[in-house]
């Protein structure tokens, strides 16, 4: 049975980056009738930040691509928080170290720095492996027995993995097909640490073996981690899961990777609470900039990835149908805020009219805006216009509050000598008008123009202005039917006053 995760370290926010391989993770396994998993990955406690939990889950629910198992939907596999699995760990590096596959080390950081120096001076890069180590001036290689005593001495360790040495790795990726690896480049990488907490790639190496995950799907910022975490099941002995490594996400020029300081939408809040940068400024996330999760799924599955068709608009349902990691492509992916907008605006003209009126009602709530209109016919004649629903306010605020001036130019173009006479003649047609209906009004009108013969934009430009105060809206008479007979008819009388 497929079974994937998202393992997130809950450092803050999630960004772009983070929510795409969730969510391919998502389309992934549903596609397959597997497994989601959420996994937590906080061993690094200096950079936990409280509430980033919380905020993960609540982005991803969101979403609409909640897990199957993970905090708060404990499993055989449970716990999901790295932090509550802690003293497993250790006895797999034990076990590494028994098999000959890692070793104690005792470096400080102030010789590992200095080593590093070192090599630079001479142009070169330091390279701490097991064979370097021997060479390297001041070496810490002890023997057995000395090794024992120094940690019976409490001196501090970490435990380090020893990579092979000339062996060249053939590693496989589902998105990169084979790569291969020489081992000597390789470090030694740290599997446990003296603080007591094994790193991220024990962890994760030990977690996604015990939580029998048949493939990770990660980005391309772990590609050069997947050689090491290739040897680590080697070395335990185990099946290694299959690899599929996402492409970057750049910058919308294209010109490198996007990053958080690319600002707009990076950081993903679609947390309540407030949610700080470290200057101090307000996020502000798809969610509460209006954004459907609909529309940044959509958005999220063609970073890196296309149909090989020409649609682009795909529900849920129709992703998981049709995503394939085999599709997914190396070449980063440019993040494209405009067509974010674009997808937006398809999906809110999806949105039903019935339901486009209540989001659009609790905005006016928001606003302390209180009307009887009809708001399902207003959205219906404001929406193909509006990619928010504060779009619809914009579009529409007129609807609401009548206008209070006429803007200067159309008014200079449209108010005439003869403009009140023709005003006054279409109040006279509206309060006369049993049937307030827009077809009804519009017969009426026009049939007058046109039999007095006067030109439809001498009309129909003021008696616009009188109702919207500038010349936008839609159909005139869509307005005055929605406004009704005493709302239009005060508007009018105003505007010639
Ligand atoms: N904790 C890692 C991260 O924050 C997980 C990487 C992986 O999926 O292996 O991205």
């Amino acid at each position: 049975k497929v079974r994937v995760r998202f393992a997130p370290s809950p450092t803050g926010p999630l960004h772009i980056g983070g929510v795409r391989t969730a969510l391919f993770n998502y389309l992934f396994a549903k596609k397959h009738d597997g497994d989601f998993l959420l996994r937590i990955e906080d061993t690094d406690q200096n950079r936990y930040v409280e509430g980033a939990e919380a905020y993960i889950i609540e982005a991803l629910n969101w979403l609409n691509i909640p897990y199957d198992e993970g905090p708060g939907k404990e499993a055989d596999c449970g716990p999901y928080r790295q932090s509550e699995r802690k003293e497993l760990y250790r006895q797999y590096a034990d076990a590494l170290i028994e098999s000959g596959n890692a070793y104690y080390a005792f470096d400080t950081a102030e010789e590992l720095d200095a080593h590093r120096k070192d090599h630079e001076e001479k142009g070169k890069t330091f390279i701490y492996n097991w064979h370097n180590r021997l060479k390297l001036k001041n070496s810490l290689v002890f023997s057995a027995e000395e090794t024992q005593q120094k940690i019976a001495n409490r001196e501090e360790y970490v435990i380090r993995f020893k990579s092979p040495e000339e062996e060249t790795l053939h590693l496989n990726d589902i998105i990169r097909g084979e790569m291969q690896v020489e081992t000597n480049i390789l470090d030694d990488k740290v599997l446990f640490k003296s603080d007591g907490m094994p790193t991220y790639h024990l962890a994760n190496i030990v977690d996604d073996h015990l939580m029998k995950i048949t493939h990770v799907i990660r980005g391309e910022e772990w590609l050069p981690s997947l050689a090491l975490h290739v040897l680590l099941y080697r070395a335990f002995g185990w099946n290694a899961p299959q690899f599929a490594h996402l492409p970057l996400i750049l910058k919308p020029t294209g010109n490198g990777k996007l990053s958080k300081r690319d600002g707009d939408k990076m950081g993903f809040p679609v947390f309540p609470l407030e949610w700080k940068t470290a200057e101090g400024d307000l996020f502000s996330g798809y969610r509460e900039d209006g954004y459907l999760p609909e529309a940044v799924v959509n958005m999220l599955a063609f970073l890196g990835w296309n149909p090989g068709t020409e649609q682009e608009i795909f529900s849920l349902e129709e992703l998981i149908s049709a995503f394939e990691l085999e599709r997914v492509h190396k070449a980063g992916a440019k993040f494209d805020p405009e067509k974010t907008k674009w997808f937006q605006h398809q999906y809110l003209q999806k949105v039903d009219d019935d339901t486009l009126a209540s989001k659009f009602s609790k905005y006016l709530e928001k606003k302390e805006v209180s009307t009887a209109l009809n708001l399902t016919l207003v959205v219906s004649l404001l929406k193909e216009r509006a990619t928010f629903v504060s779009d619809l306010w914009e579009q529409g605020s007129f609807f609401f509050e009548a206008p209070i001036t006429y803007e200067a130019k159309a008014a200079e173009k449209a108010f005439k000598a003869e403009t009140p006479e023709f005003l006054q003649k279409v109040v006279s047609i509206l309060n006369t008008s049993e049937d307030f209906s827009a077809e009804n009004l519009s017969e009426k009108v026009k049939g007058w123009i046109t039999s007095e013969n006067i030109g439809f934009g001498k009309v129909m430009m003021p008696l616009r202005l009188a109702l919207v105060g500038e010349m936008k809206g839609p159909e005139v008479f869509d307005i005055l039917s929605i406004l009704g007979k005493k709302e239009s008819v005060s508007r009018i009388e105003k505007a010639i006053d």
